[in-house]
């Protein structure tokens, strides 16, 4: 079965050896350390990457079904088993184990987690084919060569070299690429974990979320994911009475609405600081230039903090979202025909709450901030949940921090409190240690791609990604 399906899915795609990338990449030779060569490694695994990306798996449909049978056909030839669990009809998620001892124990297991969905493109505003793995200028681009199939394939890279090696494992290393984390829905980690749950439970997990921003050829800093902010949707609904557009009146849905949304748009929540967002910023003045330095140091001054809210917010909008509880306005919808006035116009708000916030809180505000009786808020279903904070103080965000630093020349490394959610609050919900990096090292101007056009990822990033996260995973997992 599998072998047949990747004779098709190799005939399907275009020549990687036209661009220089081999199609059946030369193992690595088992090695007595799977540190022992990670170049040979890398090149393996940008052929993953690459083929990973030629699978269209954007979501919706995902179709992740086709990307499972692939990461399983490469895991059997390793002699590793992979189990392909069933989510929903075409999607799939992927499981496989490396055993510590012939008993696990899950609360010491490491889960390597990356997703196999990607978010759809724009073909027209892309300058090449978004699921052509195209290499150029050093950059290997297409859809998902950020989010997430890099980190797929270096979790790929490093299961497999743990297994080359025959490592001594002091604890059960689990790779999991689940589908559906781009859009959350009902094939998401979410209904994944309530029917399996027993097959990758694990006290520790590494997962996309955190980044390595570099500049001017050099790693800045690292930010390791170790919270995240909640969604939640809220529809603004205006009602009046509808009629004939010739003779307007002052309780016009449409009106109401309009004013409502502006009054939202310039709202601004208020200023709440954790241990993760104040170190975060303690950390990054210190590789700031003095001017916004000052400013990070006096957030939470009595005399000047609210005036260094406001700078640091306007100097960066991820800043501004990291301290508080925001809103963006999504949708608008209103009226049939132009010429009648509709008795109801709707809005979506996309709100970020900060993990200790409650929709009620914010809405009240809103509701007073608004102050208007046509219009009402209504909550939407399939809200996300706030997970607690994974601890800073934990083992394997010192074995982190320490790898990541020597990796990236003494970097500094944060603890990151991310805008945007990721399958990570569902694993904190289940008592595991989930922090989020994407090890390769990005400049912002790459970074800015991501869900973008023209997503690229360079080929030498890659390559560091791959040996740091190895690098984190031999060192937490691995006997000495
Ligand atoms: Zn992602």
């Amino acid at each position: 079965m599998l072998l047949q399906a990747g004779v098709i899915f190799f005939t399907a795609v275009v020549p990687l050896a036209a661009q220089g990338i081999p199609p059946n990449p030369t193992p690595a030779h088992a090695n007595p350390s799977p540190l022992a060569d990670t170049e040979a490694l890398s090149r393996e695994a940008l052929v993953w990457l690459a083929q990973l990306i030629q699978i269209n798996t954007t979501n919706p449909p995902g179709n992740e079904q086709a990307a499972a049978k692939y990461i399983a056909g490469i895991l059997e030839k390793e002699g590793i088993t992979p189990e392909i669990l069933e989510v929903a009809p075409g999607r799939s998620a992927v499981v496989a184990r490396l055993r510590s001892s012939a008993i696990s124990n899950p609360s010491r297991a490491l889960l390597l987690v990356a997703h196999m969905d990607v978010v759809g493109v724009e073909r027209a505003r892309w300058t090449v084919d978004p699921f052509g793995a195209l290499m150029k200028d050093g950059y290997i681009y297409g859809r998902g060569a950020l989010d997430d199939k890099s980190m797929l394939a270096a979790n790929l890279a490093a299961i497999i070299a743990l297994k080359r090696s025959s490592a001594r494992l002091n604890r059960d290393v689990i790779f999991l690429a689940t589908d559906d984390e781009e859009a959350g829905g009902d094939a998401s980690i979410r209904p994944l974990i309530a029917k399996n749950w027993d097959k990758f439970a694990a006290g520790y997990a590494l997962n996309e979320g955190g980044e390595v921003i570099s500049k001017g050829g050099k790693v800045q800093y690292v930010a390791v994911q170790a919270s995240e902010k909640v969604s939640v949707n809220v529809a603004v609904i205006a009602k009046g009475p509808s009629g004939h557009a010739a003779i307007p009146t002052k309780d016009n849905a449409v009106v109401h609405l309009a004013a409502a949304v502006a009054k939202i748009g310039a709202y601004s929540a208020p200023v709440h600081f954790n241990t993760v967002v104040r170190r975060y910023f303690e950390g990054l003045a210190a590789v700031s230039d003095d001017e916004i330095a000052k400013w990070m140091h006096s957030l939470e001054t009595t005399d000047r903090g609210e005036h260094a809210q406001r700078v640091i917010s306007d100097a960066n909008p991820q800043w501004a979202s990291m301290m508080r509880d925001s809103i963006a306005p999504t949708l608008l919808s209103a009226g049939v025909r132009a010429n009648v006035i509709p008795g109801e116009a709707r809005a979506m708000l996309n709100i970020r709450l900060l993990p200790g916030d409650t929709i009620d809180v914010l809405l009240g505000a809103l509701s007073k901030l608004v102050n208007d009786p046509h219009v009402r808020f209504e909550v939407q279903p399939n809200a996300g949940l706030a997970a607690p904070t994974s601890s800073l103080e934990s083992d394997f965000y010192a074995v982190i921090t320490k790898v990541v630093s020597q990796e990236f020349g003494g970097a500094p490394v944060l603890p990151y409190q991310s805008p945007w959610a990721t399958d990570s609050s569902q694993l904190r919900l289940h008592n595991v240690q989930a922090y989020g990096l994407w090890p390769f090292p990005v400049t912002d101007e790459d970074l800015a791609r991501m869900h973008g056009d023209d997503e690229r990822l360079s080929v030498a990033s890659f390559n560091k990604g791959v040996e740091t996260l190895l690098h984190i995973v031999s060192d937490f997992a691995v006997t000495k």
